[in-house]
């Protein structure tokens, strides 16, 4: 017996994966229990320079002939469609499928989820979120007996280098980003990374995972870093913080205008200096899992690249495998919990509020009695710079205890109207602490 693989997907990931299946072949078969043959690649242009290591014989535009012709499709062309038609032919077949494919999961996952529990067929998909980094398979299997609370992380590489590069050189976001392009770690249109969305898709798969419910990534909360300025991150190490996109899920109780249910959110926030989250450099990644029983868990590795994200898909393809060889399936997907996915506004964070404030008595009095009016409580409050000739002090710095989203969004509205504050220069989330 043997295994019929089919590619779909000859680019960054694929080319990796065909790599793997060629120089490891021997051991994939001893793994899986039989050799793993590949019988085709599908790809867009036939015409594209390819990598010695894939056989020209195999590849093919017909995608679909290809997927009808296997026992395990592994998808790795990325983006909705023909992607999604595509896995749900191989599943409608009765193939496996492996993909990597975090925008479908994260925009249409239960159509797939639900299609392959119909099927009987394993449906995979550890490289969809943070690349080489078990995180999947142990949120979906190993903490299948806990109960998972909150899920706390840096998913996307790009951003980590481009901010991390920010703080270490002071340069502001245009050129981080022009370096990381340079350095391949940023597409030409980096939007998907600088805005949050490819963060946004992943905290989605985790948190439908994480809490058996189904997330989908309209659902997520999304802020990019594009508003992080060279001085916002110069202030935050000033204060003892590293500025970093943070992808959180986690469970919430019920508040007075929200039952309890789970909130998904990505957005820049300050991580204290010496919290693990803050020492994670350049495109790595990390993310930590709390579950009741098991405490704090902490992942941590490369979030991308064609080798580690292989690492994956090949991990993933021969548990598939194995189970095509010696029967069995492996755990499906479950939304049980239904747990309501809630408005960013239920979420409870510290805060760090960063004010121009007008240089005269009695100004410290209205900012904190501005806090008060909405039950936002003062942690501890930095005035910084001289007096200038206009009568603008340079900044006021106010850092909160936690406090419910919807209160700091009031209290921030409320200081803008403020006579003595001329402008509520930053707001930043702070995590970890
Ligand atoms: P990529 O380099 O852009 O490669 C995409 C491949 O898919 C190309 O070979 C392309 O063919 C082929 N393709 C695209 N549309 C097709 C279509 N309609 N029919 C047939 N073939 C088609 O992408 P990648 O970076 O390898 O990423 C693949 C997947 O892995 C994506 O879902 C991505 O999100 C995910 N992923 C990537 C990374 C990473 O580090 N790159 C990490 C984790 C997950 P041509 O070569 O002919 O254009």
């Amino acid at each position: 017996m043997t295994v019929r693989v089919a590619v779909l997907g000859c680019g960054v990931v694929g080319t990796e994966v065909v790599r793997l299946l060629r120089t490891q072949s021997e051991d994939l078969a001893a793994r899986a229990g039989a050799p793993l043959e590949l019988v085709g690649v599908a790809v867009r242009d036939l015409t594209v320079p390819r990598d010695p290591v894939v056989d020209p014989e195999l590849l093919t535009t017909d995608a679909a002939a290809l997927v009808d012709d296997a026992d395990v499709v592994v998808e790795l062309m990325g983006g909705l469609e023909p992607a999604r038609s595509l896995l749900l032919r191989a599943i409608g077949r009765g193939a496996a499928v492996v993909t990597a494919n975090k925008a479908l999961l994260g925009a249409d996952g239960p159509t797939l989820y639900v299609a392959a529990d119909e099927a009987g067929v394993d449906l995979y998909f550890e490289a969809a979120v943070a690349g080489a980094i078990p995180l999947v398979r142990p949120v979906r299997e190993s903490l299948a007996g806990d109960r998972v609370t909150r899920v706390l992380g840096i998913v996307n590489g790009t951003t980590n280098f481009v901010l991390d590069q920010m703080a270490t050189t002071g340069a502001d976001l245009d050129l981080a980003v022009k370096h990381a392009q340079q350095l391949g770690y940023a597409e030409a249109d980096p939007t998907a990374d600088v805005e949050g969305y490819d963060a946004a898709a992943k905290a989605a798969i985790l948190a439908s995972l994480a809490f058996h419910t189904r997330v989908s990534v309209d659902q997520v909360h999304r802020e990019g870093i594009t508003s992080i300025t060279a001085d916002d991150v110069a202030w935050a190490a000033e204060t003892g913080y590293a500025v970093k996109l943070l992808a959180v899920a986690e469970q919430v109780g019920a508040g007075d205008d929200h039952p309890a249910g789970v909130v998904v959110r990505v957005h820049p926030a300050l991580v204290p200096v010496g919290h693990p989250l803050a020492g994670v450099r350049q495109a790595f990644n990390a993310v930590f899992v709390e579950a009741e029983a098991a405490g704090e868990l902490m992942f941590y590795g490369r979030g991308a690249g064609g080798r580690p994200t292989a690492s994956a898909v090949l991990g993933d393809l021969v548990t598939v495998a194995r189970h095509r060889v010696r029967g069995g399936r492996g755990p499906i997907e479950s939304s049980y919990a239904e747990l309501p996915v809630l408005d960013i506004a239920a979420a409870q964070t510290r805060y760090q509020v960063r004010l121009r404030v007008a240089d005269r008595p009695g100004v410290l009095a209205a900012v904190a009695a501005a806090f008060a009016r909405h039950g936002v409580s003062i942690e501890a409050v930095r005035q910084s710079g001289a007096s200038s000739e206009d009568g603008i002090a340079a900044d006021l710095l106010v850092v909160t205890h936690v406090a419910p989203e919807g209160a700091l969004a009031a209290t921030v509205a409320d200081l803008a109207g403020l006579d003595v504050v001329d402008t509520v220069v930053s707001v930043l989330r702070v995590e970890g602490a």
